[in-house]
């Protein structure tokens, strides 16, 4: 077996340096309900690269091994992490052509004792998944925390079946009872092979900025807003502030138009709930453009 020749420094197609010859792995591993999920974190020592960050335990793939297996394999090293006090969920991988850098979701039934088990590591903690941002987070854990933050949140996927069946040729009309079948067959397979959360988050940070370019079209015609600012940089901001929670239920609410009482059974709240939590969503989403946006004086 080709033992730890992963090791090493490649350029991807971006033109980044990267190190990992096969690409590299973290391990994101989380616990709790999603309202107070917990994440693993590791603190690098100062002398190593970007010291003093908090990022995933993780490294360098060996050209044997699969994503999981290295991110489990550098957790355990690194963290202490034992490979049975986790359950893989699933992947989400930042591809630069050339090189990958795979983050691996794995779910622990309750948080386990960790510890810094290698030179490299300085300190390993449980941090509320809401909090995270607030740390001085690795630059490429930093980047994609709003995705992957999204990804610890359970996928609610709610099939229209009426709809669905009725507009299948072989549905409805023809063979109600075996097209209902074969939809409960298919939605089956889904849920067991997985859904790719890439595509369903980009597709719904796709829907959001659309909300958000309106909501800047209407302060700027208002003269609220200067036209001059980068509507990229506006998303990237406002990605970055709410939390996946506050993103949900205003992409819920002002992009989807479900109703409170059919937000609060997708979501699993009551309507007060839905009520406040889309209140302060909407506030903070007032103060970013305040903040950031506001017509020199
Ligand atoms: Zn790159």
């Amino acid at each position: 077996m080709a033992s730890r020749d992963g090791n090493g420094w490649v350029r991807c197609s971006l033109g980044h340096r990267h190190w990992g010859k096969f690409g590299a792995a973290g391990l994101l591993a989380y616990a709790g309900e999603p309202d107070e999920t917990q994440i693993l974190l590791q603190r690098r020592v100062a002398w190593s690269h970007y010291g003093g960050t908090w990022g995933l335990p993780g490294g360098a793939a060996d050209s044997h091994e699969t994503p999981v297996e290295a991110a489990l394999r550098e957790a355990a090293e690194e963290c202490g992490v034992p490979p049975d006090a986790v359950v893989v969920h699933g992947i989400y991988t930042d591809d630069h052509g050339g090189w990958a850098y795979h983050t691996v979701f794995a779910r622990a039934a309750a948080p386990f004792a960790a510890y810094p088990a290698s030179e490299e590591t300085d300190d390993v903690d449980w941090v509320p998944a809401d909090r995270a941002a607030e740390l001085d987070l690795h630059p490429g854990l930093a980047a994609h925390w709003a995705e992957l933050r999204a990804g610890l949140l359970p996928l609610t996927v709610i099939v229209d079946a009426a709809n669905v069946v009725g507009s299948r040729p072989d549905g409805w009309w023809r063979d109600r009872a075996g097209a209902a079948r074969r939809l409960v067959s298919g939605v089956t397979a889904l849920a067991g092979a997985g859904v790719d959360l890439r595509a369903v988050t980009s597709q719904a940070a796709g829907r959001l900025r659309g909300y958000l370019d309106e909501l800047l079209t209407r302060a700027q015609s208002a003269g609220v807003v200067r036209t001059d600012v980068d509507t990229h940089d506006l998303h990237a901001i406002v990605f970055g502030a709410l939390t996946a929670e506050q993103r949900q239920i205003v992409l819920l609410a002002d992009v989807e138009d479900f109703s409170y009482q059919e937000i609060g059974e997708i979501v699993g709240c009551s309507v007060g709930t839905v009520r406040s939590r889309l209140h302060r969503a909407r506030g903070q989403l007032r103060n970013l453009v305040n903040r950031y946006m506001k017509t020199s004086p």
